[in-house]
């Protein structure tokens, strides 16, 4: 008989390094387009998984050094070869005891809602765009969405769908999401990425996390991001959802404004890029990351488009400038607890953080 011990035995020895299990009932409050039971309509369970990001590919961002170890390793690394391996190894020990496993890895920006903002239809992709553009001398739009997408049959809801892994997550019991959006877990703090397998076994359910509020609602990473993109702890500005019976309430991030500071860091923290080109800001292309207008797909677009030819090459992924609200929160959580206790003999940040007189 499958039972939870058997998948969370697997799930560990195949290098996950959390594992939760979770009713489908658990989800049923999410919006349609996002239900997961949609996707494998007879599952019972969800299987989730998480997979620790190192702390050391902070560190080249922590020095100023070295920006591609964080997107390489702990973006594409986990979810293109660790996640998947988890996911098959557990997914065979489910199928060999006779029940179906839907595999689910961190696929993005493939839904018929964007990933960015939830909104319908036609959000821009700018770094695939600018890649086609350059590279495949293609003008075809890419987009966090897919475009022309129907239900398949009556009833049902128009593929890719795509859930919000971080509240899956929170259903699995492997922690609780912060201020700044990110699952916090006890051991990892703000440090992993998670996966997920949907199966028509009925298992053993963990309870969702319960215990002292992981997120310290300190601020770090609001006041740590160069975007000012995470509103202030007491600004109201909240996101709020029911997830059956458990409240979970994060900062209403500017998504899109994070899309362009994420990656281009702006004049403080974009060692890449010379201050005369901030200077001049041709054509106004970089008015969004000198704070001189809102963040709209147009004004990512400049940006992309202005900086792209400063940086060596991309690695599949968005190279990480920032890094800001993941190194702010680790730093706040190493040295006043909460989470990550006594993971590390010195802690992550021991001098103080970086930012380019310019
Ligand atoms: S990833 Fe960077 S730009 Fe985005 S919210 Fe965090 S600190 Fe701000
Ligand atoms: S930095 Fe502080 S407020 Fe932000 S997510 Fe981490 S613990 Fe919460």
């Amino acid at each position: 008989m499958l039972t939870s011990k058997m998948i969370k035995e697997a799930a560990y020895a195949a290098g996950a390094d959390k594992c939760g299990i979770a009713p489908i009932s658990r989800l049923k409050g999410a919006p349609k387009e996002m239900n997961v039971s949609y996707l494998f309509p007879e599952a019972k369970s969800v299987i989730g998984f998480a997979f620790r990001i190192p702390r050391g590919v902070q560190r080249g961002i922590e020095e100023g050094t070295q920006f591609y170890q964080y997107p390489s390793i702990a973006y594409g690394g986990i979810n293109e070869i660790f996640a998947p391996n988890v996911l098959y190894q557990v997914g065979r020990v489910i199928e060999d005891a006779g029940y179906e496993a839907f595999v689910y890895r961190n696929t993005g920006a493939r839904g018929c809602v964007s990933d960015m903002d939830g909104s319908e239809g036609n959000s821009l992709s700018p770094e695939e765009q600018i890649e086609y553009i350059e590279r495949g001398k293609k003008a075809t739009a890419h987009h966090r969405s897919v475009q022309f997408t129907r239900a398949a049959r009556e009833g049902s809801v128009p593929p890719d769908l795509q859930f919000q892994f971080r509240l899956v997550a929170v259903a699995c019991g492997l922690g609780e999401i912060g201020w700044s959006k990110m699952l916090l877990t006890p051991e990892f703090g703000p440090l992993q990425r998670v996966a997920f397998i949907f199966t028509d076994a009925e298992l053993e359910y963990d309870e969702m996390y319960s215990g002292e509020p992981l997120c310290r609602r300190c601020g770090a990473c609001v006041r740590e991001c160069p975007g000012s993109c995470i509103p202030a702890i007491n600004s109201g500005k909240t996101v709020r959802v029911d997830l059956d019976g458990k409240i979970c309430e994060w900062g209403d991030i500017d998504m899109w404004r994070c899309y362009a500071f994420y990656t281009h860091g702006g004049r403080y923290y974009n060692p890449f890029v010379p201050k005369e080109v901030f200077d001049k800001n041709e054509n106004g292309d970089l008015n969004l990351l000198e704070g001189k207008t809102e963040a709209s797909e147009t004004e990512i677009m400049k940006v992309y488009g202005a900086l792209e030819k400063y940086f060596p090459s991309w690695v599949g992924y968005n190279m990480a400038k920032c890094g800001g609200c993941i190194r702010g929160c680790v730093s706040v959580l190493e040295k006043k607890g909460g989470c990550m206790e006594d993971r590390f003999k010195a802690p992550l940040r021991t001098k103080k953080a970086w930012k380019m007189d310019r």
